[in-house]
């Protein structure tokens, strides 16, 4: 036995670390990136995200956002889907021995083992799919595992947080539509997650009824702490829990904290004709708040929150609902500020050294950064 233990202990440490899978659920810079042209697989000043950056930040699982704004509609969402997708296959040609496409979690978990990070495909916004089930079976074929059913626009079969509560009485419907539960049906027949961020409260319910399998919120926060539209109400954590869904927390400081906007919204006010200019160079709201912000980092990193409020949402959400049930879906690229500390992928660790200082375990953050997500992978996609 005493020769045996080394040997035990060396195979124990091994298999630990494959297991080790940190996965953030919500990231944009592929919309951006098509705008601003940069080689993500390289070290990059501006933006939140690149391959030298995860690595450092102990990242190995990323799930992309495809995502284009509600200009686009009929004729020209699925096209900047395809065209999205098109650039991540490009960047995964191009460092195949650094990243790989996977699209469930035995391949995510053998792509980790060969220390590639795991890039995933989820489309943000039904708009997306035009209406179109062949669409919706195309984007799943090339490797899509969420849907959110809404981005902040509603589409013809479900309603959008953003409408449901500030235009209340221009929405034709509320909810899915007989058309939208037969949409979150094939989803779960694809092995596509249905994602909740962004829908109403009323497609919320009615997506859950109607989904035979787990749902993710793949980058929401908690309405209790900042009562934001996006952040989802105790009875919906409560749903996610016992529909044993995962909550995937947001990084963004408007969802984090309930005072920012009445800090950032006369900055904003104040510095329109800038940000203006700069939206006519990027044609892009979040990229022209990004730079914006950049200029004037004297005077928006004070209004960014600490990161004790960020960990206050997931500890929370564990409270309620149990440990099982949230993960980090940062929202990276996705929008101008995010807690103080938290300028890049490079900085998760951050995150869980703030948990491990209230005390949670190990294997509690084990969960929180890819266990939970494994598992509500697996149970939609079978494997
Ligand atoms: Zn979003």
């Amino acid at each position: 036995m005493k020769k045996l233990l080394p040997l035990l202990l060396f195979i124990i440490t091994i298999q630990t670390k494959a297991q080790q899978v940190f996965v953030d659920t919500h990231n944009d810079i592929l919309s951006n990136e098509l705008i601003t042209g940069y080689d993500i697989g390289k070290l990059q000043q501006e933006g939140n995200f690149d391959l030298v950056r995860a690595k450092q930040g102990g990242l190995n699982a990323q799930v992309f956002s495809i995502w284009c704004g509600e200009q686009y509609g009929t004729g020209t969402a699925f096209g900047m889907a395809t065209r999205e997708i098109d650039s991540l296959n490009a960047l995964i040609k191009r460092y195949p021995s650094r990243i790989t496409l996977v699209r469930n979690s035995e391949e995510l978990k053998k792509a980790v083992k060969q220390n590639k990070l795991a890039a995933m495909i989820g489309v943000e916004g039904g708009h997306m799919i035009e209406d179109r089930m062949d669409y919706l079976d195309s984007l799943a074929k090339r490797g899509m595992r969420y849907l959110t059913l809404t981005w902040n626009n509603s589409t013809t079969w479900a309603t959008s947080a953003r409408d449901e509560t500030r235009n209340k009485d221009t929405t034709k419907h509320m909810g899915l539509t007989e058309y939208g539960k037969q949409i979150v049906r094939h989803m779960n027949e694809l092995g596509v997650m249905v994602d909740v961020s962004h829908v109403g409260e009323r497609t919320f319910y009615d997506a859950i009824a109607t989904s035979t399998k787990p749902i993710i919120a793949s980058h929401s926060c908690v309405y209790n702490l900042a009562p934001n539209r996006r952040n989802l109400k105790d009875d919906q954590l409560k749903a996610i829990g016992k529909n044993g869904g995962v909550v995937f927390v947001n990084f963004y400081s408007a969802f984090v904290d309930s005072t920012f906007d009445s800090k950032d919204n006369p900055f904003l006010r104040q510095h329109r004709k800038e940000r203006d200019s700069l939206f006519t160079i990027y044609h892009d709201e979040t990229l022209a708040n990004i730079r914006l912000n950049n200029i004037y980092k004297d005077i928006t990193d004070p209004m960014r929150p600490p990161i004790s409020l960020l960990v206050k949402h997931i500890d929370y959400i564990v409270k309620l609902i149990g440990i099982d049930h949230v993960g980090i879906g940062s929202d990276f690229d996705g929008s101008e500020s995010y807690p103080l500390g938290l300028d890049s992928v490079a900085d998760y660790p951050k995150v869980f050294d703030a948990l491990r200082d209230i005390g949670y375990s190990k294997s509690d953050i084990d969960k929180i950064k890819g266990g939970n997500f494994l598992r509500v992978l697996k149970a939609n996609t079978g494997k």
